[in-house]
């Protein structure tokens, strides 16, 4: 009589911090017959900390096409299999959809055992909108391509979640200011590790902050989603969702500094990647640069604001 067929576990590993594995993770890690490991000496060493010898395959987007049918063959054959990657839930940004589908075409049975992931530690931290999001995962490389990826998204509503290499967070960062406006944002780096970093503000402050500091490390970038309503077209948000209010502080604070309104609306609409039209807009609400500042604003809001 044929053995009974084995079962593919998909295994969240931890993104950082060990404590985050979970018991039901170690346990199938230790009564399976194989583990499938995006790379075998990274999961060797969580497996030697937790005193676990299951023999370890790789399985990696190179390999994929010959080692899925033999591990398809020993699932069939009875053995249980669990697929881990380097960090966080296999499949997600990492290798094994293609085990997954062939696993799910063979009738075999497929489990997730969760854990964490960077997409959804980021978001549950950003204190942006979860309502609804949309996962990005990596922009393109390229610098075309990814600014025509973020056009595509531009007017999506939803919670936007990107994943980013170090060395291209500033291009990453400078695109999304640049196609996107000067929205809300989050940056999470280096989640549940010793150097873990929050930074909410909206993305001209990040671009700042950044052309400063070298990036290390992982990143996870949320931004808002696109302003919908009255959020879009009224109560003193322009299409961008940015307040108008903070684009004639940036005006003044120009202004201040001696620049004619003319240059003083081309350098806000560079800094904050928003077209020179709606910096115009703006401006016309601004008395003349010798007149005293903060004068049109509401007389409440003038010690903060002028
Ligand atoms: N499978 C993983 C998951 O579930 O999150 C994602 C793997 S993907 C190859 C690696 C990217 O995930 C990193 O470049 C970074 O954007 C994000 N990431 C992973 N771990 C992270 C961490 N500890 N902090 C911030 N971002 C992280």
């Amino acid at each position: 009589m044929a053995a009974a067929q084995g079962e593919l576990y998909v295994c969240g590993t931890p993104i950082g911090n060990l404590e985050d594995i979970t018991l039901r993770v170690l346990r199938v890690l230790k009564e399976v017959s194989l583990i499938a490991a995006e790379d075998t000496r990274h999961t060797r060493k969580l497996l030697a900390h937790f005193g676990i010898d299951t023999p370890v395959v790789s399985l990696h987007e190179h390999n994929e096409a010959q080692r899925v049918p033999q591990i398809i063959e020993r699932l069939l054959g009875g053995e249980s299999v669990a697929l881990v990657s380097d960090a966080g839930m296999p499949v997600i940004q990492d290798p094994g959809q293609g085990l997954v589908r062939a696993a799910v075409d063979a009738g075999i049975q497929v489990t997730v055992v969760p854990g964490p992931t960077a997409l959804a530690t980021a978001l549950a931290g950003a204190g942006l909108a979860t309502e609804r999001f949309a996962f990005e995962g990596f922009l393109p490389r390229e610098a075309r391509r990814r600014r025509a990826h973020l056009e595509a998204v531009k007017e999506d509503p939803r919670t936007l979640v990107f994943y980013e290499a170090p060395h291209r967070l500033r291009a990453a960062l400078a695109d999304m200011l640049a196609v996107l406006g000067d929205r809300q944002a989050c940056i999470a780096r280096e989640l549940t590790k010793v150097h873990e970093e929050w930074q909410r503000d909206r993305l001209s402050g990040l671009v700042r902050e950044w052309a400063e500091r070298t990036p290390q490390g992982e990143f996870v970038i949320v931004v808002a989603g696109a302003p919908q309503g009255a959020e879009k077209t009224g109560s003193g948000a322009n299409e961008a969702g940015l307040d108008e209010r903070e684009i004639r502080e940036r005006l003044r604070a120009h202004m201040r500094a001696g620049a004619d309104k003319k240059a003083a609306v081309r350098a806000v609409a560079a800094e904050l990647g928003l077209p020179r039209r709606t910096v115009y807009q703006a401006a016309m609400a601004l008395p003349a640069p010798s007149a005293s500042p903060g004068t049109d604003a509401p007389p409440g809001d003038r010690a903060r604001d002028s």
